[in-house]
C-alpha cells in the first residue's frame, strides 16, 4: 500500500526512534524520585527543554510537556478562560475560528456551556480567517483569540503573524496557536503569540507526547490534579522517552524543513497539475502560498458519492487517504468544509491526501492514476451522474 494520510500521523523520523529505543532502555527511572537514576533522568528531561526553548526562541520554563495536542489545545483554551474566571468571578469573551480542530472547537463548545461567551470566526471561500474579523469580534472581556497556523484538512495558511500583529496592543488578550499542522512545514515566529500548541506524532517523533508554549505571564488552571509535575499544570509521571524523542522529532524538523519544503512544493505541483485534469474534481485546498504544500483536498461532485466510498474505492486500489482529521473522521459533513464553501455536496464528498518527503515522484504518479481509475468507476455507474 501507499500510504498518503501523513497529516494523520507520521512514522518515526530515524533520529527520534534510535533516541526513543535508547531511552526507553537507559531512562526507566521516574524523574520525580530522590535517587541518582530519578535525578539523570530528569537531567535529560531538563535538557531537552532548554533545547526546545533555544529552538523556538522562548524560554525554558515556557515549555510544557503534554500526552499530545488535544492535551495541548484544551490546557490553552480551557486551562487559561477557567483560571481567568476563577480569579475575576466573571465570564471571559473567547475568538476562535470555525474551522479548528475538534480539540480546539469541543473547548469553545464546553466553555460556552459554562457560560463563557465565544464567538466562531467565519472564514472566506479560501478557508481563511480575515484578520479584520478578529479586530471586529473583540470585545472589553476578550481573553484569547485561538486561530490555527495550517488547517488540517485543507492545508490553508492562516494569517497568523497579522492576527499576533494586531492583538500585540491589547496584552490582556493572548494570542493561542495550533502549531500542529504547520510546524516544520512553515516558518514560525513566537514573539508575539502567547500560547502555542506542537504534537510530537505529526513531526517524526513518537505518539503520546505534545508541548504548551505558555508566555510566563499567562495564568493557566490545570485540567487534572494529583501531582507536581509541569509546574503544577500537567500532573502524571514525565514521559522521559517521548519527550527526548520528541526533542529530536523538533530539532530534525527544524534543521530539514527547508530542504523538505522544496520537495513537498514539487510533489504538491506534480498532483495538483494532473488532479485539474480530471473532470468533476472540486479542489478545495487554496494554492500555495495560501495553503502548505503538504496538504491536497478535493471533492467529487456525483450524486450519492460519500468519502467513505471513496476512501474505499482507493484502498483497494492500495492508496491510503482519508477525508477530514481522524478525530471527527465519523461525521458525515466536513464542519471546515461546510464552513468554507457552504454547500453539503462538497463537504460530504471530500478527500484529504498528506504528502511526506518519503513520498516518491513514482508514488505520486500512481496516486493520481488511482483517482483517475477511481472517477471513471464512478462515472461509469449511472447512478453517480454528476451534479
Ligand atoms: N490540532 C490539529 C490541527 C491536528 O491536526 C491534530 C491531529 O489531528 C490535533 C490538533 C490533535 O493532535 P494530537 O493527536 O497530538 O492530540
Amino acid at each position: 500500500s501507499l500510504y498518503f494520510d501523513y497529516c494523520a500521523s507520521t512514522p518515526l523520523h530515524p533520529r527520534a526512534y534510535r533516541t526513543l529505543m535508547d531511552s526507553a532502555k537507559h531512562n526507566y527511572a521516574n524523574p520525580s524520585s530522590m535517587h541518582e537514576m530519578g535525578f539523570e533522568a530528569s537531567l535529560r528531561v531538563e535538557e531537552s527543554r532548554e533545547q526546545i526553548a533555544r529552538h523556538l526562541q522562548v524560554k525554558a520554563t515556557e515549555v510544557i510537556f503534554t500526552s499530545g495536542a488535544t492535551e495541548s489545545n484544551n490546557l490553552a483554551i480551557v486551562g487559561v478562560a477557567r483560571a481567568w474566571k476563577k480569579r475575576t468571578g466573571r465570564n471571559p469573551h473567547i475568538i476562535l475560528s470555525q474551522i479548528e480542530h475538534s480539540s480546539v472547537y469541543q473547548c469553545g463548545k464546553q466553555l460556552a456551556e459554562e457560560g463563557v461567551e465565544v464567538s466562531f470566526l467565519p472564514v472566506n471561500s479560501n478557508g481563511i480567517v480575515s484578520p479584520v474579523s478578529v479586530k471586529e469580534s473583540l470585545q472589553a472581556n476578550t481573553i484569547l483569540v485561538s486561530v490555527m497556523h495550517v488547517n488540517n484538512e485543507t492545508g490553508a495558511v492562516q494569517p497568523i503573524a497579522e492576527i499576533a500583529e494586531l492583538l500585540k496592543s491589547e496584552p490582556q488578550i493572548h494570542f493561542h496557536v495550533d502549531g500542529v499542522q504547520g510546524f516544520g512545514k512553515l516558518q514560525v515566529e513566537l514573539e508575539h503569540i502567547d500560547l502555542y500548541t506542537v504534537s510530537g506524532h505529526k513531526i517524526g517523533g513518537p505518539k503520546g507526547i505534545g508541548l504548551l508554549v505558555a508566555k510566563e505571564y499567562i495564568e493557566i488552571g490545570p485540567l487534572m490534579y494529583g501531582g507536581e509535575q509541569e509546574q503544577g499544570v500537567r500532573p502524571g509521571t514525565t514521559n522521559v522517552p517521548a519527550v527526548l524523542s520528541f526533542t529530536e522529532a523538533i530539532v530534525a524538523s527544524l534543521e530539514e524543513r527547508q530542504e523538505k519544503f522544496e520537495y513537498l512544493t514539487t510533489l504538491h505541483g506534480l498532483v495538483c497539475s494532473r488532479l485539474a485534469t480530471i473532470p468533476g474534481l472540486v479542489m478545495n485546498s487554496p494554492l500555495p502560498p495560501l495553503s502548505s504544500p503538504h496538504i491536497i483536498n478535493f471533492s467529487y461532485r456525483g450524486r450519492g458519492v460519500t468519502s467513505a466510498m471513496m476512501i474505499s474505492m482507493l484502498a483497494k486500489q492500495g492508496i491510503i487517504v482519508s477525508s477530514q482529521s481522524a478525530c471527527s473522521s465519523k461525521a458525515k459533513l466536513s464542519r471546515v468544509l461546510m464552513a468554507m464553501t457552504q454547500d453539503e455536496t462538497i463537504s460530504s464528498s471530500s478527500i484529504r491526501l498528506s504528502l511526506h518527503e518519503m513520498v516518491t515522484q513514482e508514488d505520486a504518479v500512481y496516486l493520481v492514476a488511482a483517482i483517475e481509475r477511481m472517477v471513471s468507476q464512478l462515472k461509469s455507474k449511472n447512478k453517480f451522474d454528476l451534479l
